[in-house]
């Protein structure tokens, strides 16, 4: 018999795997289940992009790389964190990783101890409670509720800070609430870190999409408190390119790649010279921004409505392509709402158990407008045979 690990085993299992391995069955079964589950672009790589990749293949940038990334790729992710957020990091301040998911992994394990505590506003991302964990730290949640829309306040951030709290964890815009904290929440949460020297993790993965919202960086405020983590996976519709990075003091990015260096490496060389041209070519680039904005915005719009016309409660999020609907009309738990939502509508959807959302689903409306309204005719159906 195989013994695991005690870090293997405290894994939490996810409670969503039920419900999308259900989806996958039906569908290999022939039905017709619309997935509003996951977390990605609907949209191809912009064209620019794609072809710096090849171009990089065929000149022969297919081998090992600077375990912090290509110097001209630190250079435009320094030049971009300038431009785009008033953060001023040299090259030497940034690290490139294969996906944003890798820069948090080695953020955490570069900054935690065993019994360090974590405050992490909740609703949350599934992955950082569970990375906060494999390090032996503590994840604290600070709760936010739909009524404010998700807004976080900084009371019941600092209110949770005690001797062992080593490091808050903000996501604006969020998944899964679409939350955007604004310039004075932020402002905030950057005086309360500086106040108990506590450092900031600041996941901007998803901050081009916003809805009117402001999106401002935390590292504005608090620079030495803040490490800022980004990627090109939701801006430029590029998460099978698994490139991510991260900028923040010096210390902690030289933790990072050592550990780095004694994991994987640099991210992928390919990957790398196409996030090169999504950066440098930026006007390019930000003209596909806007169109994906522009759709997204539309999409959550159709989305919002029709849910709350069904008598699901769902507040109109500001940022990220996520809704948050309350379903207890369907049913209480959440994950019986998930589970009949697909045996009865054929839609796939992530039940809010593992986000910290009881009493709720997260859809993602990173599909077309004429699935998010087909959707919205099949769960009026399954509302009205209730
Ligand atoms: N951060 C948040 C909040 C996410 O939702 C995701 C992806 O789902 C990531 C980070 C990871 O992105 P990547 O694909 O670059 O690893």
């Amino acid at each position: 018999p195989v013994q695991l690990s005690r870090r293997a085993l405290s894994l939490k299992p996810s409670a969503t795997v039920a419900v999308s391995s259900r989806a996958l069955e039906l569908r290999r079964r022939g039905v017709d289940v619309i997935s509003m589950s996951v977390g990605e672009p609907d949209f191809d790589t912009p064209a620019h992009i794609k072809a710096a990749a090849i171009a990089a293949i065929e000149s022969g940038k297919t081998k090992y790389t600077a375990v912090s990334g290509i110097p001209e790729l630190r250079e435009a992710i320094s030049a971009k964190f300038a431009r785009e957020n008033g953060l001023t990091h040299p090259p030497d301040e940034v690290t490139v990783t294969s996906g944003g998911k890798q820069a948090l992994f080695n953020a955490f394990f570069a900054l935690l101890n065993p019994g360090d505590e974590v405050l992490i506003p909740s609703p949350s991302w599934v992955s950082y409670p569970e990375m906060v964990a494999l390090t032996g730290a503590v994840p604290v949640p600070v709760p936010t509720t739909p009524g404010s829309g998700f807004l976080l306040d900084p009371d019941e951030v600092e209110v949770r800070v005690t001797p062992r709290t080593r490091l808050i964890v903000l996501n604006s815009p969020g998944n899964p609430t679409g939350a955007v904290f604004p310039p004075d929440v932020l402002e905030a949460v950057a005086g309360i870190a500086q106040r108990h020297g506590l450092m900031v993790v600041s996941d901007e993965m998803y901050e081009h999409l916003v809805y009117g919202a402001e999106q401002v960086s935390i590292g504005r405020y608090a620079p030495e408190h803040t490490l800022t983590v980004n990627g090109a996976s939701k801006a430029y519709a590029m998460t099978g390119w698994r490139l991510g990075y991260a900028g923040g003091p010096q210390p902690v990015i030289t933790a990072m790649n050592a550990l780095q260096s004694q994991s994987t490496s640099n991210a992928s060389s390919v990957s790398q010279y196409a996030a090169l041209a999504a950066l440098e070519q930026h006007h390019e680039t930000a003209q596909f921004v806007e169109l994906a904005r522009a759709a997204y915005r539309q999409r959550r719009d159709l989305l919002v409505a029709g849910l709350n016309a069904l008598g699901l409660p769902t507040p109109t999020p500001q940022g990220a392509f996520y809704v948050l609907a309350d379903t207890t009309r369907l049913h209480p738990d959440e994950l019986e709402a998930a589970r009949r939502m697909l045996d009865g509508a054929r839609v796939a959807v992530v039940p809010g158990t593992d986000f910290g959302a009881p009493g709720q689903v997260r859809l993602s409306y990173a599909v077309s407008p004429e699935q998010i309204t087909e959707v919205l005719r099949r769960l009026g159906e399954l509302m009205g045979t209730r």
